[in-house]
Parts: structure tokens; C-alpha cells; sequence
């Protein structure tokens, strides 16, 4: 290597030092959130190279995310000054992934194996559930699979289930579901994401000669975000560490966000019974945030009990910084100018956008935020998940919507026509498609023929007139009682919202607050034209900009992360702490919700503005919502509370309930009544004195732009901010 000297370790204070220098045996580095932990794996990782203990591909480092491991590729480059390849360095799946590919013969599969998505799994379980004589509608494939997955991460494998560990699910067969299951992805030749850790642990368990020989390959083992393993990940690091003893984790209890994923924190405990002679080593200097934010963050957490305790003090020199803001704000759109407000000022001051982050607890609420930023043409992104309209879901109900208001939108058509499965399968397709050519009709006209007539398989047809009698009666209920309960009706008549409620996927939950949340956004509008129009409006704003951007993510996938200035929104009991911590009850999912409060506010350098609102949009109507208990628990000398004038006017409710996810979506039809006030009605009415070229103009989600063309009820309007656009000139006014 070329010599660059020891610069690298000067960087660090003492007890990083140690911990970067204790290269040889079991250490763990216990320690507070911004301390240097990943700084001290990433300097290890480069100090075990420049003093040769070992080669860049003799040691094994674990990373939480990929994100994590490209910036810790990215670290110990710098650090070498060139780049740094052929390393053993990932997320524990894509490590494993890579080293089964090798010995997969053990586990009965090849090396080209292929890695089965969730919907493939789904079907292949299903298959084995039918096969097995298993009432599917008693047991869904959904719980079955959540079994199965809860064995993987236990490390279990079927002939690892022991009666004390099985299952009564699906009338005691799940031990024999599961064993089928597997025989049937090594049938295929396939395993899943799940498999990837058990069977590589599994290998590792019976077969000396390939541990031996990765004895031989790994000196030294790395582990970020320990804190977070599993029971299986933890056997599998145990194993490998055996051979030299230089396994080195790091991790933060406190931070442990991710049980309900089957991450057992006791693996930090059991580290040094596991690994007799561990070194343990404490950081107790925060390099990242200022005294207030670590003032709030330690004061919270310490409501916490069960915690291995540990100081945190600020070790930065600019320490002093400003206090911690808690901010009220009417609703979620004042919430929204609030933030966006906020990242303009920090942009005028020179903090570049890449600098902000907005993190929330649950994915529907990246909306609100995504709109206000679309308006004020701020680039974001949003970090491990997609934009709330790009996901699958809400483009699913988008073109249930686009139907219903334009049946001869042929791609919205043919994506729900088969959206939830109704048994209309691509043969039926064909025809329609067919007949829509030869009569030059849209397909769903000629979708409603085919249905009428015998040329179509009765159990589709039947379908068909089940669906099209539904589009009657959904567009008779709008003119009925307007465009919310009509879409909130067909989400859930269609089969729609049940389709995701029967799925017991960890995401299903995530989808059925999106869709909820997309119903609240049509309430903001006065027709569903008008809602559309919006929609394709911000679809269309989203150019792929160079450069700095705001993120948007949820609190889980911001560990490990920080940035000068964090958004914490959101912070109403049933939101935060989310209603299922509260539903379940107890202290211990409660805890788990703290600490990822305590993520949260740690992640900022600066500045950290937590804010709720006083009333949510729930179904058209306003229900009052009351503020987290997390906010009681924040040092008062060290928060600054700001109140916008509105959160104080006093509130508007119509239902106790605070904010909860409950289905369907048209159970909390609102009464015929709309309170005065309570309503707000964001389009206006079409105006009669017309707009001219030249005229300067407001639009709701644009800002100040100059009208350059007219043509009928449409502008063409060059934006400030957003560049040119196409609108309708209702939603704009003179300004
Ligand atoms: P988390 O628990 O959130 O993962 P962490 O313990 O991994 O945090 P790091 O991300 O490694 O902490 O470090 C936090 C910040 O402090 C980083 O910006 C890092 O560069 C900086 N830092 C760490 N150690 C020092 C030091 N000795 N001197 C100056 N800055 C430091
Ligand atoms: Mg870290």
C-alpha cells in the first residue's frame, strides 16, 4: 500500500482511538447516537489495511443499508486514497447472497439459483396451502408466510422446529406447510430473500470444510447498527467469528428500531458471553448535534427503562446552537407551509437542500410534504420508498378514479379491470381487446358488450357485469353525494381496500394509510376533474433535476443518517407514537416508538423542528387531534415552542377519534352536514372576467407565474418557480 501515514487516526478522540486500534479479538463499541460509531468501523476497516494485517478481501464488513455501504466503500477509499474493490462489504442479505451462489449444491439448489419476489412466494405458498387441504379464507397465505418468515429469522429451518417452537396456525399444519415450501423453491431451483441468511447459515452449521475455508477468508468482521441483527444474522456472525476471534460490532440500544422485523437487541447482551475476553468500549462524545438537540433526545429516551444506560455529551466545538423548535399548526397543509417556509429561509442562508430532511413516522405522510415542495419547486426525494404517487396503490385507485370519471381511458381500464382478481384472466383480455379494435371502441365499451353477450366464459362475464354495475352505481353516488364518498365507496365496494386488508404483508398496513390519505388529498378538491388534473400536473413537475435535494423518508430509514436541519411532523398520539404501538398496549412497543423519536431528533446537526397539528382531514370531516405524549417528555428549557395563531382558534370536531387507520374507507361517511368553516373548498368557481396574456397570476401549486397563452378555459402559464405549465384557469387567480 502506498504509505500515507497514520493522518487517519489523528481524526479520532481517544476512545475511538482504542477502538480503532484493538484491532485483534472480540470488541464492541456501545455508544450513543453520533459518537463516531460508523466512523470508528469505517477508520478500522482502512487501519487494518494500511498496517497490513490483511488484504481489502479478507475482511468482512456488515452494513444496515446499501446506501451505508456505498458510503462506507466511498470512506475507506478516501482514506486510501484510491479506490477500494473486490470487498466483502454489504448488507447482510447481499453478503449472503453472494456467498450461497458458491456452495448452494449444499442446500440442494444450483448456482445460478434464482431469488423469488413477494408475489411469487405468495404463489407458490398458496400452492402448497391448496395442496395441503388448508382453508385459505380461515388461514390466509399472508399469516402462513409471516410464520414462515419469523422461523427464518430465528433461524429455523423445518427440521429445526421444535414442538415448543411450532405453530398453531393453520390447524397445526404449519410445520408441514413450511417443509413443503421449501421443497418446492428446491424443486424450482429458487429461494427466497428469507432463505438467503438460513440457508448460509445452515451450511455454515453443518458443513466444517466451507466454515474452515471462510475462517481462512475473513480475518477480521465488521458490524454497523448491531443493535438491529436478528437471531439468524447473529448465528451466522458467531460462526464466521469463530475462526479468529476479530469480530468488532457496533450499536446503540437505544436505537434499536427494527423487533418487529425479528431484530432481537439481547444479541448486544449476549455479546460478551458469546466472545469470553470481549473488550467493550463507550464513546460518550456526540460529534454531530448541537447541546439542545442532544439535550432533547437524551431527556426523551430516558423515559425509557429498559436501557443499558449510557452518557452522551456534546463534543462538538460549535456546540451552543439553537433550541429545539415544537411548533403547533392547524392542519397537515399549514404544516406543510410551515416546512417548506422553513427549507426556503435555510436555502436563502446558503444551507444547500441536500442539508434538509423531512422524516416521518409512517410513508402516507410524505404527501402534504411532496405537494408543498412540488409548489415552491424545490427538488426532493424520498429515500428508501417511492413518491406518494408513484406508488403502486394509488396509481391502482387512480385509475379506478380515471375510470369512473373517463371510461374510455383504456390504460386505467386495463389495470383494474383484473385489480383486485375477479377470474378475468388474459384470454378475456384478448377478446376485449379485439373487439375494442374491430369496433374502434374504447376497451371498456367494449369490455360491457363482450359482457352481455355468451362469446365470453360465464365466470368472467359474471365479473365483468359485477364490475360495470358498480361503475353505474359509483357515478350515480357521486352526483348523489360528490366525488369523496364515491371514490371512498369504489375503493371499497370494488374490492379494492379488502384486497390489501387481507394481505398480511408488512406492507399491506403502509398501503391501506396510503389510500386513506389519497382519499383525504380528493377532499381538498371540489370535483374529482379537478383532482386529476392536480395529479397529473404534479406527476408531470417531477423532472429528474441534477443536484441537491430535499429527503423525504420514514424514521427507520434514517438511521444511521444525519443532516443540518430535520423535520419531525407529526407528532399527534395515533400517529406518533403510531395507533398499532398503542392498540398493542404495553410499555414495550411504546419503547420502541420512544426510540425512534430518539433516532429521529439525533439525526440533526443543527437544527431539529418537531411540529403536530391540531386537527387531521379524516374522510372530508375534521376530527381533532391531540399532540404526542412524546412532547411532554422534552426537556422545557431546552425546546422552543411556537404556535401558529390558527392551532389556537379553537377546534372543529366532529368525531373524538384521533387519527387511526380504520377500514373501510367509507365507514366514516361523513353526515350530509358540513359544518361551516369546516369545509374548505381549495378550487374557485370558473370567473368571468377573463385572463389576458401578460396577466401575473397565483396558482395553488405552482406560486406566482405570467400567463403567455390563452385557450378557453386553459392557461398557459410560465411559473416562477415550477417552469411552464398548462392549467385551468379556475385554479388560478390575479395577482
Ligand atoms: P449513529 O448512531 O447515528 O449511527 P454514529 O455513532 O455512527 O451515529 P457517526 O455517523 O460515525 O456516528 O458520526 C457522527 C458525526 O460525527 C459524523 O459526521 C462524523 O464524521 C463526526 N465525527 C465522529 N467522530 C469525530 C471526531 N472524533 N471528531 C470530529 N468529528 C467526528
Ligand atoms: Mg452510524
Amino acid at each position: 500500500f502506498p504509505d500515507s501515514g497514520t493522518d487517519y487516526l489523528a481524526k479520532l478522540n481517544p476512545e475511538q482511538r482504542e477502538a480503532v486500534e484493538t484491532v485483534d479479538g472480540p470488541l464492541l463499541v456501545l455508544a450513543g447516537a453520533g459518537t463516531g460509531k460508523t466512523r470508528v468501523l469505517t477508520t478500522r476497516f482502512a487501519h487494518i489495511l494500511m498496517t497490513r494485517r490483511a488484504f481489502p478481501n479478507q475482511v468482512l464488513a456488515v452494513t444496515f443499508t446499501n446506501k451505508a455501504a456505498k458510503e462506507m466503500r466511498e470512506r475507506v477509499s478516501a482514506i486510501l486514497g484510491r479506490p477500494a474493490e473486490g470487498l466483502w462489504l454489504g448488507t447482510f442479505h447481499a453478503l449472503c447472497a453472494r456467498m450461497l451462489r458458491r456452495h448452494a449444491e449444499y442446500v440442494g439448489l444450483t448456482s445460478s439459483f434464482t431469488i423469488l419476489d413477494t408475489d411469487d412466494q405468495m404463489r407458490l405458498l398458496k400452492q402448497v396451502m391448496d395442496a395441503a387441504v388448508v382453508d385459505i379464507k380461515r388461514w390466509p397465505a399472508q399469516g402462513m408466510m409471516a410464520v414462515i418468515q419469523r422461523w427464518k429469522d430465528r433461524g429455523l429451518t423445518p427440521a429445526r422446529v421444535s414442538p415448543a417452537e411450532d405453530s398453531d396456525y393453520a390447524n397445526n399444519k404449519a410445520r408441514s406447510i413450511y417443509e413443503a415450501y421449501q421443497s418446492r423453491l428446491k424443486a424450482l431451483n429458487a429461494a427466497d430473500f428469507g432463505d438467503l441468511m438460513l440457508h448460509m447459515t445452515e451450511i455454515l452449521r453443518t458443513q466444517p470444510d466451507v466454515l474452515a475455508q471462510y475462517h481462512r477468508a475473513f480475518r477480521y468482521i465488521l458490524v454497523d447498527e448491531y443493535q438491529d441483527t436478528n437471531t439468524v444474522q447473529y448465528l451466522w456472525l458467531r460462526l464466521l467469528a469463530q475462526g479468529h476471534h476479530n469480530i468488532c460490532c457496533v450499536g446503540d440500544d437505544d436505537q434499536s428500531i427494527y423487533s418487529w422485523r425479528g431484530a432481537e437487541v439481547e444479541n448486544i447482551l449476549r455479546f460478551e458471553k458469546d466472545f469470553p475476553g470481549a473488550r467493550i468500549v463507550r464513546l460518550e462524545s456526540n460529534y454531530r448535534s448541537t447541546r439542545p438537540i442532544l439535550a432533547a433526545a437524551s431527556h426523551l429516551i430516558a423515559k425509557n427503562e429498559g436501557r443499558l444506560g449510557k452518557t452522551l455529551r456534546a463534543g462538538r466545538n460549535d456546540a451552543d446552537g439553537e433550541k429545539v423548535r415544537v411548533v403547533s399548526l392547524w392542519d397537515s397543509e399549514e404544516e406543510a407551509r410551515m416546512v417548506g417556509e422553513r427549507i426556503e429561509q435555510a436555502q436563502r442562508k446558503g444551507v444547500p437542500l441536500g442539508q434538509a430532511a423531512i422524516l416521518v413516522r409512517a410513508g402516507f405522510q410524505t404527501r402534504s410534504f411532496e405537494e408543498r415542495l412540488i409548489t415552491l419547486g424545490i427538488p426532493y426525494r424520498v429515500v428508501g420508498g417511492q413518491k406518494f404517487y408513484e406508488r403502486a396503490e394509488i396509481r391502482d385507485a387512480m385509475a379506478y378514479m380515471r375510470v369512473l370519471h373517463q371510461p374510455s381511458d383504456d390504460l386505467a381500464f386495463e389495470r383494474i379491470v383484473n385489480t383486485p382478481k375477479r377470474g378475468i384472466g388474459d384470454g378475456a383480455l384478448q377478446q376485449m381487446h379485439v373487439g375494442a379494435r374491430e369496433q374502434g371502441i374504447p376497451l371498456a365499451i367494449a369490455a360491457e358488450r363482450l359482457a352481455r353477450t355468451e362469446v365470453m366464459r360465464a365466470k368472467p362475464r359474471a365479473a365483468m357485469r359485477e364490475l360495470f354495475d358498480g361503475f353505474s352505481r359509483w357515478r350515480a353516488l357521486m352526483q348523489r353525494e360528490g366525488h369523496v364518498v364515491a371514490v371512498a365507496t369504489m375503493l371499497d365496494e370494488s374490492g379494492y381496500t379488502e384486497m390489501w386488508k387481507q394481505d398480511k404483508s408488512a406492507e399491506a398496513p403502509g398501503r391501506l394509510e396510503n389510500l386513506k390519505e389519497l382519499v383525504r388529498a380528493i377532499g381538498e378538491f371540489a370535483t374529482l376533474e379537478g383532482f386529476l388534473e392536480h395529479v397529473a400536473l404534479v406527476m408531470e413537475n417531477d423532472e429528474n433535476a441534477e443536484g441537491e435535494r430535499v429527503s423525504l423518508m420514514t424514521l427507520h430509514a434514517a438511521k444511521g443518517l444525519e443532516f443540518d436541519l430535520v423535520f419531525l411532523p407529526g407528532w399527534e398520539e395515533g400517529l406518533f407514537p403510531h395507533q398499532r404501538a398503542l392498540d398493542e398496549g404495553g410499555t414495550k412497543s411504546l419503547e420502541e416508538e420512544r426510540r425512534l423519536a430518539y433516532v429521529g431528533i439525533t439525526r440533526a446537526r443543527k437544527m431539529a423542528v418537531i411540529s403536530h397539528a391540531a386537527n387531521r382531514r379524516v374522510y372530508g370531516n375534521w376530527s381533532a387531534a391531540i399532540p404526542s405524549r412524546f412532547l411532554d417528555e422534552l426537556p422545557p428549557g431546552e425546546i422552543e415552542r411556537e404556535g401558529s395563531g390558527a392551532a389556537q382558534r379553537g377546534r372543529m370536531v366532529n368525531a373524538p377519534t384521533v387519527f387511526s387507520g380504520q377500514f373501510p374507507l367509507s365507514s366514516q361517511r361523513p353526515a350530509r352536514v358540513i359544518e361551516a368553516g369546516a369545509w374548505e373548498v381549495k378550487e374557485r368557481p370558473a370567473r368571468a372576467d377573463a385572463m389576458r396574456v401578460g396577466q401575473r397570476v397565483f396558482h395553488q401549486k405552482f406560486g406566482y407565474g405570467r400567463v403567455t397563452a390563452v385557450e378557453d378555459d386553459r392557461l398557459e402559464v410560465d411559473f416562477e418557480k415550477a417552469g411552464q405549465k398548462r392549467v385551468l384557469d379556475r385554479f388560478v387567480e390575479k395577482a
